[in-house]
């Protein structure tokens, strides 16, 4: 057998005891393959070398305790929590465990039955244990073992069974399991080897053996991370060496900053700079701009593709939707033409004909800026010599349709914006591929949005005269539908309903609907008109949440702004707030629980993107985290991307250095086999 064979499904195996049956609960389990089983790691242990009689636990103390169950009883809190209530006794006394939101349990805890608990003991008014780990301990079990695994089960398999195949599965194949990670850095972090590793996570012998396997798989999980998003770079680099060529001419940035009604801010002379260097040092670009909303990301883009289009090169800028698109286009045309530069828009709206010839244009060089959709990135279009690629709103893309669009330029360059800031360490790992230049100031002059958590229909009832007034004054308002995420026809109606409700409530003004079902063109229409003023209250799904901008529009309404998360709601405030009048932002919201309401305090109370970031991460899963879903930072088991950026960064570090020593080539064939299956689905 070869190292191939960790991926060969379990039914082609001989793994004593691993019948038709338990192969279907596997499969429920998420176990397929020789390495999912291998790679299906315990969720807790227990320790039985400190197994306790109930009179001597003591408080504080993390203790395993084995008894027998003498009463149930399932309640609730005071705030509505449910509270499986245990009494649990051995031969020296009794205590009490508590599993609250677990109300399931009560089928299986039932009063006679013997079982073993895993967890803190606490003193309050008794001596108890809150959420324990727990196993029900059937006629078979002997508790004798030192250290045993507990693994995640579904009903009609048990401890005992997947701890035998699992035995069996290492014994027999444990040796496929080559280091993917080199020699010397295993040996120089006191690492395990893979192996070694693999049989203690499963069978320990001592808690230091644990600690020494869970380490290693942090790290063998990061590396592998870590060595496809660094060879990637590597690549790119070497390709680039060759042809990469700049005049350096600057004519017409100069003219445009000269035409400009406004100076720089600082922090985007700086990120200007910054991207300025890596062209004229021969490297490609490869960055992430970070900036809040209204930060002024777009004009940094407009100034390099301009540099570009002087110096010989074509543009592309990418936005997430065609009314953003449409939005850049027009606010870019004007300037362009001033300065004789050609700029087109793409995108799939636009007709057969239209689009044939444009093709033909941007195939022979003559186009030098296109703005467009993801349309940007289909197979026919052809540029003659493209030199930069700009990504509005990256987290709106997947990684995968990035990597698309940079194949298409000889020289990629490539800028990628994004208004959902996370902190510098953390997306310097999770974009590991990219460098990270933040826009940490916004231009001078701008007043905070004013943001109201609208909590009951009285509150609403003052809100809406507000809005009233404000609508009486000229301003413009959005009001923002729920996203609602099982199903578009759900969210359409509520939209229309809503729209039904505003248009009656403010019949003296012009109420408009729009949502992402709507053919573009009505879609454009709807948003030309809202520009102009000739809407005054514009009832939308979330298609307006990011990149938008009207500066007379001065309210914006979030219908039930629990259902979103942090991110959202910030993006969805920047749209107001840009312009020379006081803003207010609503975010209505009668259903809480505890996030949502640490949410809507969070948005009351902060303003600045990046620390609502950090708030949202303190809140969030890091699973969660924006832009994570594709990048293979989501499904680590060992490492959580929050609390272990230190570790990833020293992996990261480790990495390059292995790379650097082979010319930035991964040679070791285990890792290349793991990661093509790793990203084989992405
Ligand atoms: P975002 O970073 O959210 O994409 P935009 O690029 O859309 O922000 O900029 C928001 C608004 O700020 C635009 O109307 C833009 O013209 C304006 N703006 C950008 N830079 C400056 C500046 N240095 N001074 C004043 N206004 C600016
Ligand atoms: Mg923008």
């Amino acid at each position: 057998m070869t190292y191939e064979d960790i991926y060969t499904p379990l039914e082609n195996l001989k793994i004593k005891g691993l019948g038709p049956k338990t192969l279907e609960k596997l499969k429920i389990l998420k176990m397929k393959t020789l390495k999912d089983l291998i790679y299906n790691f315990p969720r807790a242990y227990e320790d039985r070398t400190n197994i306790k009689k109930i009179k001597d636990l003591k408080d504080g103390e993390f203790s395993v305790v084995c008894g027998e169950v003498m009463r149930t009883e399932l309640t609730r809190t005071r705030t509505k929590k449910s509270m499986f209530k245990v009494i649990v006794k051995d031969e020296t006394g009794f205590f009490e465990v508590i599993w609250f939101r677990m109300p399931y349990l009560k089928a299986q805890i039932k009063n006679g039955v013997k079982i073993m608990l895993l967890g803190h003991i606490k003193h309050g008014m008794r001596l108890n244990m809150l959420n324990p780990e727990y196993r029900i301990l059937e006629e078979d079990d002997v508790v004798d073992g030192e250290i045993e695994a507990l693994y995640n089960l579904v009903h009609g398999i048990k401890q005992s069974t997947l701890k035998r195949i699992m035995k069996e599965a290492i014994n027999t194949y444990g040796d496929l399991f080559e280091n993917i990670i080199d020699e010397e850095t295993v040996k120089k972090l006191n690492l395990q080897n893979r192996k070694e590793a693999l049989y203690n996570i499963h069978f320990p012998k001592d808690d230091k053996k644990i600690y020494r396997a869970k380490k290693t798989l942090a790290f063998e999980e990061l590396w592998l991370l870590e060595c496809s998003i660094i060879s990637k770079r590597y690549e790119l680099n070497l390709k680039n060496n060759e042809r990469y060529e700049l005049e350096d001419k600057k004519k017409l940035v100069k003219k445009f900053l000269e035409g400009l009604k406004f100076e720089l801010t600082n922090a985007q002379k700086k990120v200007i700079t910054e991207i300025y260097k890596d062209l004229n040092n021969g490297l490609i670009v490869n960055r992430l701009i970070q900036g809040d909303v209204g930060s002024g990301k777009t004009i940094v883009a407009v100034i390099m593709l301009l540099y570009m289009v002087e110096n010989g090169y074509q543009g592309v800028f990418m936005a997430p939707t065609e009314i953003l698109a449409e939005q850049h286009y027009l606010s870019m045309i004007d300037v362009f033409n001033n300065l004789g530069i050609k700029v087109e828009i793409l995108t799939s709206s636009i007709s057969a004909g239209r689009k044939k010839d444009l093709l033909n244009e941007i195939e022979q060089g003559l186009s030098k800026i296109v703005i467009g959709t993801h349309a940007l990135i289909e197979e026919n279009v052809k540029f003659k010599k493209l030199g930069l690629i700009v990504i509005d709103e990256q987290h709106k893309f997947g990684v995968k349709q990035r990597q698309r669009l940079r194949e298409k330029g000889v020289l990629a360059n490539l800028l990628v914006m994004s208004a959902t800031p996370i902190p510098r360490s953390l997306a310097l790992s999770i974009y590991g591929d990219l460098d990270v230049s933040i826009i940490d100031e916004l231009p001078p002059g701008r007043t905070p949005v004013k943001t109201k958590w609208i909590k009951d229909e009285i509150e609403k009832e003052t809100m809406y005269q507000f809005i009233e007034n404000k609508l009486n004054e000229g301003r413009q308002i959005y009001v923002v539908c729920p996203l609602i995420e099982e199903s578009e026809k759900m969210e359409l109606n509520a939209a229309t309903k809503m729209y039904e409700e505003f248009n009656e409530r403010y019949n003296k003004h012009k109420v408009a609907l729009l949502h992402g079902k709507m053919k573009s063109d009505e879609k454009e229409k709807v948003m030309r008109e809202f520009k102009k003023n000739q809407i005054n209250v514009l009832v939308s799904t979330t298609v307006i949440e990011v990149g938008v901008n009207v500066p007379n529009a001065s309210i914006m309404l979030v219908v039930d702004a629990n259902r979103f998360g942090l991110a959202q709601l910030h993006q969805l405030r920047g749209r107001v707030g840009r312009g020379e009048h006081k803003s207010f932002c609503f975010l209505e919201a009668e259903i809480r629980n505890e996030i949502s309401e640490k949410r809507l305090k969070i948005m009351e109370k902060i303003n600045d993107g990046f620390q609502i970031a950090e708030e949202d991460l303190k809140i969030r899963k890091s699973g969660e985290i924006f832009g994570t879903k594709q990048s293979g930072f989501s499904d680590l088991k060992f490492v959580d991307i929050v609390k272990d950026i230190k570790l990833i960064k020293y992996v990261r570090d480790e990495v390059i250095n292995y790379l650097e020593k082979n010319s930035g080539i991964l040679k070791n064939k285990y890792l290349l086999k793991d990661l093509e299956e790793k990203f084989k689905n992405i």
